[in-house]
Formats: C-alpha cells, sequence, structure tokens
C-alpha cells in the first residue's frame, strides 16, 4: 500500500467547525502548534491486491483551481505507476476533493481503464437531477462537481455502486458508515494476518475532532449522524487497535487512534523505510 499525496488546501476552522465555541477551537489549535486557518491534507491510497491496482479516493482535480489539491497524478507518477494502469477506484464518498481527480480540467477522465466504486447511498444524492439546485441548504455545487467527475464514468458503464457491507475487490470490503454523506463508507483492507481501515472523512481536523468527536462541520450532509458515527467508530477502533489511514489526517495519515481521559488522540504510526514486507 502506498500513500500518495493530492497536496493541502486551506480551512478556515472558525467558518467551518459546528458545535464548537472559537476560543476553544483556538485553544486546541495552539496545543497542536497550529493556528487558523490550517492547512488540511488530502490523501489518497494505491493499493496492489494480486494483479490488480486500486486507489482509495481520487483527490480534488483541477477543481479546488491552482496551489491547492490536484497532485495525485504526479505523486501516483512519482511513484513508479501511470494512471492507465489503475483497474478500480474506491471512492469512500462522493465529495469533490474525493472525486474531482477522476476528471481532468476539460471533464475527461484521468483513469481511462478504471472502474469508480461508491456508495450507492452517495450516488443516489449526489446524482439526483432534482438536487442539482441544492437540497436542505446543501449547496448546489457539490452536486453540480459531482455530475461533472462522475459522469464520463457512468456513461462508460464503468459507475458502480455498493450497498451495505460487501466485497469490492479481493482483500478490501466496503462498510457503510454513513452520516458526514449518505454512502459514505470505509474500506478495510485485510492481507497476511495485517488489516488497515481507510476511514475517509469520519474526521477531517485531527486537532479538534480527535479531543472533540461531537465537533462537526458544514461539509456534513446529517451533521448528528456524522457526529454519532464518528463516536462510534472512534471508540471501536481504538478498542481493536485498528491501524488507519485518513483522507484528511495529516499526510500519510496512517497511526492508530487512543482513547484519552477526554476523547482520543491520534498515534502516527514509526515510519519505515526498507525492502521487503511493507
Ligand atoms: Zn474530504
Amino acid at each position: 500500500m502506498v500513500a500518495l499525496s493530492d497536496g493541502t488546501v486551506p480551512q478556515d476552522l472558525h467558518a467551518l467547525l459546528r458545535d464548537a465555541h472559537k476560543d476553544d477551537i483556538d485553544h486546541l489549535l495552539h496545543r497542536a502548534f497550529l493556528s487558523n486557518p490550517i492547512e488540511a491534507s488530502i490523501n489518497a491510497y494505491l493499493i496492489e491486491s494480486g494483479s490488480r491496482l486500486a486507489l482509495v479516493d481520487a483527490g480534488a482535480g483541477a477543481f479546488f483551481g491552482p496551489g491547492a489539491g490536484g497532485k495525485l497524478v504526479a505523486s501516483l507518477c512519482a511513484a513508479g505507476y501511470h494512471p492507465d494502469q489503475v483497474d478500480d477506484i474506491l471512492l469512500t464518498h462522493v465529495h469533490t476533493d474525493h472525486s474531482g481527480g477522476l476528471v481532468d480540467g476539460n471533464g475527461r477522465p484521468v483513469f481511462r481503464r478504471a472502474t469508480v466504486h461508491v456508495g450507492q447511498a452517495d450516488l443516489d444524492f449526489f446524482l439526483d437531477p432534482a438536487h442539482r439546485a441544492g437540497v436542505g441548504g446543501y449547496d448546489k455545487i457539490y452536486f453540480e462537481q459531482a455530475h461533472v467527475s462522475l459522469q464520463p464514468y457512468r456513461a462508460a458503464g464503468k459507475l458502480k455502486g455498493f450497498a451495505g457491507t460487501t466485497p469490492v475487490i479481493p482483500a478490501v470490503r466496503a462498510v457503510p458508515t454513513p452520516g458526514h454523506t449518505p454512502g459514505h463508507a470505509f474500506f478495510v483492507l485485510e492481507s497476511e494476518g495485517a488489516a488497515i481501515e481507510f476511514i475517509g472523512d469520519v474526521l477531517h481536523v485531527q486537532a479538534v475532532q480527535m479531543a472533540r468527536p461531537e465537533v462537526t462541520i458544514v461539509y456534513d450532509v446529517e451533521p448528528p449522524a456524522a457526529r454519532s458515527q464518528r463516536e462510534q467508530q472512534f471508540d471501536r477502533l481504538a478498542r481493536q487497535r485498528r491501524m488507519v489511514a485518513g483522507a484528511h489526517l495529516p499526510f500519510p495519515g496512517i497511526g492508530h487512534l487512543r482513547r484519552e481521559s477526554a476523547g482520543f488522540s491520534f498515534v502516527p504510526t514509526d515510519y519505515r523505510y526498507r525492502a521487503g514486507k511493507p
């Protein structure tokens, strides 16, 4: 498995976070040697499973403009791969920072051989023509960008929705974790007795939401469901001592969750760089 950076994007937490007082946010950032706005990582992951090559999430592509995100293909090539080699793309959910990189700046598919797998509930929500003008205060831009990113794959018959806990490619199963979006899913990779869970956007801001899992963000489609999903999953992941990979944890975003007297903390995994078993 290879962690790939799509770059970072600035995030004004005073404007974006909900259910937290500005002073509390600043205090938690100060403890983490950060200040508002923070710089959020956008991570993707490459999985080699037998003869197949799969990407977990596809970055933002050109949607955030020059300078923010959009570096996934360069990272993929630097790791020694080419977009045409990718067989499958597993989207934790449809949001632009995960699906935008499916297409180039002209709306053409970047991964020309790949099949895109994503929770059916996200396809139903983001591609519903009735939602194209926005729905329930949720901005129309999410729906417009989802359409641009996914349509070429849908037209080619290469967009597949999954429902329930289900294998998506060999050694990887999808586990629905709705809340942030209706079809949000984790992907669990199990290989040679080890496991890692790709946890997508169950959290956005490590410095705040590990200590305060009840804090939500404006990107949540259903904030109360996002909050309870986070609290439930953090508890399980900490108890099971699961290795996780997070889309917005600081790159490479791989480590474990530890329960603290209040909330949780993230413990990045030790760095290793040598030949042999990864
Ligand atoms: Zn995201």
